[in-house]
């Protein structure tokens, strides 16, 4: 059904026009290289371009204020000082003449991106756009900002298509507060945030981004927070959240569509999530969170902003939303103490609420969201600070087969499937091992042989990434496990485990 990808040069058009270092790091080479690195892949080619639109007063006031709404309408018409007393109001945001258009633009974008996968134009897809939006609040523009375009999307779809339950997944390293609190006291959308917090001494440092905020009256439970109260985090830390918190529990929630605040400052090498993870970690978040609400998954960019590794994490989502398989995760050792605690923080609050949870342990005495205050102040310094440095993630092959079915004759394949041939000339070699080693005299029929053989066939077309995965419907699957698994230990040596092949008795 496809992936859309959207993205419009237009939201490069505004920039920071004054000195302000907290902004500094926002800037349009962000889209540019991310696009550029969707194309140059090859992967921009394979997904259904949408068009932006703008997003109307209407879709605006979605989430928020009239009020907001005309004050943000009248900053292309100030000077630049109006512009920055205007800016002085908020936290870490900067406006610019052009800036509101492009805000339209992103909230557009997000709903042009509900509307193609509610309506089944594509299946998935991602909207490419600056400004982010997951801080934006009711009355208030907030850490780059300006209308919250993942908020906006949730309420559009609630409204337009009478979604029942709307998970929302953000990854991005800051808690979207904007978020959390557009949503707070409503059950029907899941909101999910990890975020960098070190004891509520990181950006933007709210006592409710810590674990203890569940959302509020009937939205109790819906609001999920996983204080990352360390950097450096890896691979192990995301997957092991994913694993023993999100999914369990998107699972038990059972969303009708799946929109993801994205953003990749909490890959490596980003100058404010300073996390480990690779970029291919992003393939696997992406492909976890798939298997949800029938695949419907919105992916809408926020933060990241070490331009290398943000231009990776986009093709690897991009990649995955595709369908092609997400690499060989390496290096997982398993998550660090820290990440063991606030998962354990954040399972013991939420188990009243999830029955997925119920035999969680309970909450640790200590307090954990306040007893690191004597944390060094040093650490977070300048100075401190190391350069990451990652190999670039190694490409991935798209097999041209995505499911192989091995079928007896009088069975139809389905739709979509490949159907693998019954050999007809048999390699001597292979029959000579099989009557050796597998088949008994009796059992010395030509059809054993060649479903047998067919077999062979097809892991060795998974070994040349011919095919993602088979399935095959056999007489009697001890002899074709006898057969097949011998074979891929050896022609795939240490890869037979990534070989995904289900055998069905028949
Ligand atoms: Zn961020």
């Amino acid at each position: 059904m496809g992936t859309a990808l959207i993205y419009d040069e237009e939201m490069t058009r505004y920039k920071l026009l004054w000195v302000d270092p907290s902004c500094k790091i926002e800037v349009p080479e962000r889209l540019i290289v991310s696009y550029e690195a969707l194309v140059k892949s090859g992967l921009a080619d394979r997904c259904v371009s949408v068009p932006v639109r703008e997003a109307t007063d209407a879709d605006i006031l979605l989430v928020h204020s009239e009020e907001y709404l005309q004050a943000v309408k009248t900053t292309p018409f100030m000077t630049l000082e109006e512009m920055q007393d205007f800016c002085a109001q908020y936290g870490d945001v900067y406006f610019h003449p052009n800036i509101y258009h492009c805000a339209t633009l992103a909230a557009g974008a997000a709903l042009q991106l509900v509307d193609s996968v509610m309506t089944g134009k594509v299946r998935n897809g991602m909207a490419l756009v600056r400004p982010p939006g997951h801080h934006s609040m009711h009355n208030a523009a907030s850490g780059f900002c300006i209308f919250n375009n993942v908020a906006i999307a949730a309420q559009y779809a609630k409204q337009k298509y009478g979604v029942k339950r709307v998970l929302i997944v953000d990854w991005d390293i800051h808690h979207g507060q904007g978020v959390q609190y557009c949503f707070e006291d409503d059950p029907s959308v899941l909101y999910f945030s990890w975020h960098r917090y070190e004891h509520q001494k990181f950006w933007p440092k709210l006592r409710e981004s810590d674990f203890d905020s569940v959302g509020k009256e009937k939205g109790a439970g819906f609001n999920i927070n996983l204080p990352w109260n360390k950097v450096d985090m890896q691979n192990s830390d995301y997957l092991s959240i994913f694993h023993h918190l999100l999914l369990p529990i998107a699972y038990e929630f059972c969303p009708d569509l799946v929109l993801v605040c994205a953003g990749f400052d909490s890959a490596i090498g980003d100058p404010e999530g300073e996390m480990c993870a690779t970029p291919d970690i992003f393939a696997h978040l992406t492909h976890l969170l798939m298997n949800l609400a029938g695949g419907k998954l919105c992916a809408v960019l926020e933060g990241g902003y070490n331009l290398t590794s943000l231009a990776q994490s986009v093709c690897q989502t991009v990649q995955t939303l595709l369908g092609d398989p997400p690499p060989r995760p390496a290096n997982l050792d398993g998550p660090c103490q820290s990440t063991v605690e606030s998962l354990h923080c954040v399972r013991s609050t939420h188990r009243q609420y999830w029955s997925c949870l119920k035999h969680a342990a309970d909450l640790p005495t200590f307090d954990v969201s306040t007893k690191d205050l004597s944390l060094d102040e040093s650490l977070n310094s300048e100075e401190s600070k190391e350069e990451h440095v990652w190999p670039e993630p190694p490409k991935r092959l798209t097999p041209a087969i995505r499911a192989a079915l091995l079928l007896p004759d009088g069975i139809t394949c389905p739709d979509g499937c490949y159907r693998q041939s019954v050999s007809e000339c048999l390699d001597p070699l292979i029959v000579t091992k099989l009557k050796e080693n597998i088949l008994t005299d009796s059992e010395d029929d030509s059809n054993a042989l060649s479903t047998l053989s067919s077999l062979i066939d097809l892991v060795e077309k998974m070994e040349k990434d011919e095919v993602c995965s088979g399935l095959a419907l056999v007489h009697d699957v001890s002899k074709a496990m006898k057969c097949v698994v011998p074979h891929a230990a050896s022609a795939l040596k240490n890869r037979y485990n990534n070989v995904d092949l289900n055998y069905t008795y028949l």
